[in-house]
Parts: C-alpha cells; sequence; structure tokens
C-alpha cells in the first residue's frame, strides 16, 4: 500500500476503484500459465432467431446508409444530414443492445459488432456517434447499474435519441484524480440528501455539442466527485466519491462552450459543455448509490473496447479489399505492383493474416459476453490489437496506393480516378488507439496490473516485513508456482477438440509459452519486487506475448472451427501463417526481456525532457512551440 502511495493520487483511486473480481478467461488463464483450449470450444455460435434478426438490422442499416449518408459529404461538411439522424432515431438505432421491453432491439454483443462494423466501413463519424450512445451513452449506464424506476424511465427515450457519457475533462484524460467536476450534496431540512448540484466543464463528450450553441443528446451520464463542500477536492486526506448522474442537456446552467473539430471521424458531434450549479435531483443519481461512479465507467467502456476492435476491422477489411483490387490493377517495372515481393508478401500477406486473428479474438471475446462470462480481458487486448495492427494495416494500404492513398477521394474523382478514400480512412482509424483506453494505459496500465495481480499479492507477503509464518506460506506458493510452470496444464485432448491437426503445433506453442510468460512474471516481479510497476517496457513485452498468444489460439480455433462447421479450409494456410509470423515475434519479445536497452533508452529520454537536444533541435526551423510561448519545466 505504501508504494501505491508513493505513486500518486491517481495509482491510487486506480487501485481503489478496480473491479475485483477474480478474472476469468482465456486471457486470465496464459498469466496463469494455461492455454485453455478448453474455453476455445465449442466455439460460439449464435441462434438461429439472433442472426437472421442481425441480417435483418444489417440490410435496414445498409438501405439507410446508402440512401441518407454520402460519407464524402459528411466528411466535407463536418455534419450528419439531419434526415440520416431522423431515420436512425425511428429506427432505434440508439437502443440497438437495450431491451426489447424498453423499446431497444436487444442485439446480442456478436450482433452488436456486427452492425456497428457495417456502419463503421461506411462512415466512420455515424458509427462513432452510434457507438457512443450504445455503450458509453445513458442507456449502457442504465441498463447496468440503474434502478428499476431509471430503466422505466430513461431507456424507452435513450434508445430513440443519442447520448453521451461525459467523463474527460482538461486536466483529467487517462487520470481521473485531477477530476474537477464535482456534485455537492443538496439536503433536505432533515439532513437527507435529496440532490445535487453539478459544477465543471467536460472535454470532448461524444454526441454532447452538435455546433457552438445547441446540444445533439437530450441526456448525459456524466461522471462527478460527490461532495460536501467544494474545498474537500483539494483535501488530499479525503477519498474521492465518484457518482454517475443523468442529466438533462436542457436543464438551467448547462451550457456547449464549443464543438470540437476533429483531424477526421468528421461528422461526429463532439465538444466541451459547462455545468454551473446544475440541479439534479437523487432520482438522477444512476443506481441511487452515490461511489458507483467509476465501476459504471468502467463497465460501459468494458464491452465498448470490442465494438472498437470490431469497427477498426471493418476499416482493416475495407483496406484489404482496396489493396486486392490495387495490387492487380496497378502495373510498374512490368509487373502488377502486388507481385512485387516488398507489397505483395511484405505487407498484403501478413495484414490479411492480422485480420483474421483480429476476427477470430473479436468473436471469440464477443462470445464470452454473450453467455454472460468475463471478458474484461480479451475485451482490452481486442482493442489494443485490432487498433495497432489496424493501423499499420491502413497505412499499409496508403503506402501500396502510392500518391493516389494520400489524396482525396474528391479530388481522385475530378481527375477521373475511381474515389477510394484512403486518406479517409487513414484520418478516422488514428482516434482509435487513443480513445476507450489508450494503448498505453489499456496494456501495461489495465491487462498487465490485472493479469500480475494474483503474484502481487503473493509477493506482497513475500517481501514485505511482517508474519514469518504467513511468509512461509508465501514462500512454499512461490516455489509452487515455478514449478507448475515446467508442466503443461491441460491434458492433450482438450486441444485436439479444439484445434485441427495440421495448426497443433501452434497451439503446443501457445501453452508452452504461456507457462514461460508466468515464469518471467514471476522471476521479474521477484527481481524487481516495488519497482516492477516502473518497468513499463517490460510490461509492454509482456502485453504483447499475451496479445500473440491470444491471436494465435483463436485463431487456430476459429480456422478448425470454420472448416468443421462449413466445411471452409480456406483459413488453415492463413491461420498457420499468421502463427508462424507470431512464434518469431513472440520468441524475440521474451529476448528483449531478458536483454534490452531499457537502461540507455531511459537515460536518452531524460536527457530529451531536460531540454540538452532543444538548441540543436530548433536550428533551422521556426519552433512551433516557441511560437507559441511554451516552456517545458521537468
Ligand atoms: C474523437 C474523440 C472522442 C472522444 N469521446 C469521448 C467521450 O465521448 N467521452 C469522454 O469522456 N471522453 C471522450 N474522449 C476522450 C478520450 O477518452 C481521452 O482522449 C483519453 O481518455 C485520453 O485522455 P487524454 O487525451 O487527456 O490523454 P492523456 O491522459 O493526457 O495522455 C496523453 C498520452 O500519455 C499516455 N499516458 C497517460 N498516462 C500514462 C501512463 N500512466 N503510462 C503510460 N502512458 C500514459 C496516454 O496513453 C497518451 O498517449 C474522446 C476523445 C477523442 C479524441
Amino acid at each position: 500500500m505504501d508504494l501505491i502511495k508513493k505513486l500518486g493520487k491517481g495509482v491510487q483511486i486506480a487501485e481503489a476503484e478496480r473491479d475485483r473480481r477474480r478474472h476469468e478467461g482465456f486471457v486470465a488463464d496464459l498469466f496463469r500459465g494455461k492455454a485453455s483450449f478448453s474455453l476455445l470450444t465449442p466455439w460460439h455460435e449464435s441462434s438461429h432467431e439472433e442472426q437472421d434478426k442481425a441480417e435483418r438490422i444489417a440490410q435496414e442499416f445498409k438501405g439507410l446508409l446508402r440512401t441518407c449518408i454520402d460519407p464524402e459529404e459528411v466528411d466535407r461538411t463536418d455534419e450528419v444530414p439531419g434526415e440520416a439522424l431522423e431515420q436512425l432515431c425511428r429506427f432505434g438505432f440508439f437502443g440497438l443492445k437495450l431491451p426489447e421491453e424498453y423499446g431497444g432491439l436487444q442485439l446480442s454483443q456478436t450482433s452488436y459488432v456486427k452492425v456497428m462494423s457495417l456502419v463503421a466501413s461506411w462512415c466512420g463519424g455515424t458509427a462513432a456517434s452510434l457507438s457512443a450512445a450504445n455503450t458509453i451513452g445513458v442507456g449502457g449506464p442504465i441498463k447496468h447499474c440503474g434502478t428499476l424506476e431509471q430503466k422505466q424511465r430513461y431507456l424507452p427515450v435513450v434508445s430513440r435519441v443519442p447520448s453521451g457519457f461525459a467523463f474527460t475533462e482538461k486536466e483529467a484524460g487517462s487520470d481521473p484524480a485531477s477530476m474537477g467536476m464535482y456534485a455537492l450534496r443538496v439536503r433536505s431540512a432533515s439532513g437527507e440528501v435529496i440532490g445535487y448540484r453539478l459544477n465543471g466543464e467536460k472535454l470532448w463528450t461524444t454526441n454532447g455539442p452538435k455546433d457552438d450553441r445547441r446540444f445533439l443528446s437530450p441526456l448525459l451520464c456524466v461522471i462527478a466527485k460527490t461532495v460536501d463542500k467544494p474545498e474537500e477536492l483539494s483535501d488530499e486526506s479525503k477519498k474521492p466519491v465518484f457518482s454517475a448522474f443523468v442529466v438533462s442537456t436542457d436543464a438551467e446552467g448547462v451550457r456547449v462552450v464549443q464543438r470540437c473539430q476533429f483531424e477526421g471521424l468528421r461528422g461526429m458531434y463532439n465538444g466541451v459543455t459547462e455545468f454551473k450549479d446544475v440541479y439534479v435531483s437523487k432520482s438522477q443519481l444512476i443506481g441511487e448509490q452515490e461511489g458507483t461512479g467509476f465501476r459504471i465507467a468502467l463497465e460501459a467502456l468494458n464491452t465498448g473496447r470490442i465494438t472498437v476492435a470490431g469497427a477498426c476491422l471493418a476499416i482493416v477489411k475495407q483496406c484489404l479489399l482496396i489493396d486486392r483490387w490495387w495490387g492487380c490493377a496497378r502495373k510498374q517495372w512490368g509487373k502488377k505492383i502486388g507481385k512485387h515481393e516488398l507489397i505483395g508478401s511484405g505487407m498484403f500477406a501478413s495484414d490479411l493474416a492480422d485480420a483474421f486473428a483480429m476476427e477470430a479474438m473479436i468473436k471469440f471475446a464477443s462470445g464470452r459476453v454473450d453467455r454472460d462470462l468475463d471478458a474484461r480481458l480479451e475485451a482490452a487486448v481486442c482493442k489494443v490489437f485490432a487498433s495497432e495492427r489496424g493501423w499499420r494495416v491502413v497505412d499499409n494500404t496508403m503506402q501500396a496506393r502510392g500518391g493516389r492513398g494520400y489524396e482525396t477521394a474528391r479530388s481522385l474523382a475530378r481527375r477521373g480516378d475511381p474515389p477510394i478514400p484512403v486518406e479517409r480512412y487513414h484520418r478516422s482509424f488514428r482516434p482509435n488507439r487513443i480513445f476507450e483506453g489508450s494503448s498505453e494505459i489499456l496494456s501495461a496500465g489495465y491487462v498487465i496490473r490485472e493479469g500480475v495481480d494474483e503474484y502481487k499479492a503473493r509477493g506482497e507477503v513475500l517481501f514485505s516485513r511482517g508474519n514469518l509464518g504467513k511468509k512461509f506460506i508465501a514462500s512454499l506458493a512461490f516455489v509452487a508456482d515455478v514449478a507448475r510452470t515446467f508442466f503443461p496444464a491441460f491434458g492433450g485432448s482438450q486441444l485436439r477438440r479444439a484445434v485441427h491437426p495440421s495448426l497443433r503445433r501452434h497451439a503446443r506453442f501457445a501453452e508452452r509459452y504461456s507457462r514461460k510468460l508466468a515464469r518471467s512474471i514471476i522471476l521479474n516481479s521477484a527481481r524487481y519486487q516495488n519497482r516492477l510497476v516502473h518497468k513499463q517496457l517490460l510490461f509492454n513485452r509482456w502485453f504483447w506475448i499475451v496479445a500473440e498468444l491470444f491471436a494465435m489460439s483463436a485463431a487456430c480455433a476459429y480456422a478448425s472451427y470454420l472448416s468443421a462447421s462449413q466445411r471452409d479450409d480456406r483459413f488453415f494456410s492463413l491461420a498457420d501463417f499468421y502463427c508462424r509470423e507470431a512464434r518469431i515475434r513472440v520468441q524475440n519479445l521474451f529476448r528483449a526481456v531478458a536483454r534490452n536497452n531499457d537502461a540507455a533508452e531511459r537515460q536518452v529520454a531524460e536527457s530529451f525532457l531536460k531540454g540538452r537536444y532543444d538548441s540543436w533541435l530548433k536550428e533551422d526551423i521556426i519552433s512551433i512551440v516557441d511560437e507559441l510561448g511554451l516552456k517545458a519545466d521537468y
């Protein structure tokens, strides 16, 4: 606990508000040194009724998107046509996952990802708006944590209109400790809390401001610190009490400060909102319980991350189809460019294999959500994997398209070239690595923090001062943990059921290396003890080892399922190729755990941040930092 204190208020809060349920699932087991192939079989399939429903809604979406939304026009004007928004409301598309009894369409997670991917493949801005409303808007938090009365009151409304989630502030991005928004308790004469007054400013609320004066959403879910006096905010001894409120945007004191504009995802309505002495009644406190705001935020984000991954995959597939066409259509140096090894083999092959692995992971994670199984870690890994690898795919497509990749679709069309919007995809894809949990926070901060938790708890007993008896038991557990990593954790039957013979060697690799991972975590935890939390580069390597082992296993099981259930053997070669590449990456990552330049890197970073190279960097350029008068203090 002392160490947590030393790491600052943000880490203390994250620790205090952690969802402490033991992690279950394929990724959690990898940390325990097990590749649990039994979890990958039977491969989850939605019921026929659910599949039909998803298909029907997808068709409705297709019609609406094609007739009402011209993505190029949305990109140019930064506006989604009013008619399209009305149709989205009328069809109930803002309540895709809400229960039918409250006017929602009650799609399963698998169907929801399918439908949202379709939208993302057409118009990123529209997808961002729908996704914000359906996963982190008012509906999700009320569905998961609201009272019956709140469900009856709000869900029928938010299934028909966009809503938003207001968490981020100017000073509080990844780190909620600095959140300045507060909800001042209002008490009755008898001292009972009857309501709250909200004060503060929220940044980047998707579906919030429609322009500089009006809101898009009539309702926002707002996270604030609950206090009796504003002075409590600066009182270090007070543990912040985060609460979530449903706030009407036409309430007195709610004001648009500004609509924000972004590089991509144009047509997404997003901006800054001010709350000045806004009164909300107790019935607007979600769950009518203070202190649950953080949990509500995390709950909403969990499944949202799988949807972000699905949206990334949609653009990845879009890019691969462009690659396939362009690789055959474009000839340079007497050859189709796809036949130049650096393009076809160097880019397309690995991008295609990555896409297959992404799909396998996303379907597996969605299937777990549909069966009410824990998918917290899988969701986070899917999001980081799809946004990071997907970014490389989109960038490769831009490279393969050459100058045409960088030219806007509108300009291409004016010259008579097919208006392929790679430039728009490139601009719109980028924020996937930032929002709904940035890659750094999700990988080193969340997945590894949670994955090493069981070892950390034992290590704390072992290495801290205190009871010798407890230490003895902890040291036995430590030895047992290490010993376990030398023996396979499952019999061959699990693996045989889940994976086709042609891919089993890769599955065995995943099993072997999951044990090696557990060993690496145990031994490095013992080596670094309290210093371990600062080893983000090490955490990042562990994260990518986990991600690769999960991707390999899911790809093998998914290819095997497709072959067995649909007699489709095309994907064996893809899964095999993915695994061959992944094995090399995993081995390199383990090598880098043992031998690396981390110390040198730290030194370079430190001198850089101290300004040692400033004068050299400023030579021959007009420094924008100087132009703006910005100063850096280390
Ligand atoms: C298009 C868009 C839509 C958005 N929609 C919403 C919305 O609807 N509602 C809402 O509340 N917010 C929304 N956001 C905000 C988004 O969630 C934040 O941008 C995100 O949480 C990161 O916060 P930040 O931008 O302040 O970055 P910071 O927290 O300042 O981080 C800056 C960089 O430092 C890294 N970093 C931070 N801490 C650590 C650490 N401990 N270790 C290693 N690296 C670290 C981050 O990964 C990042 O790369 C949106 C943002 C965008 C761009």
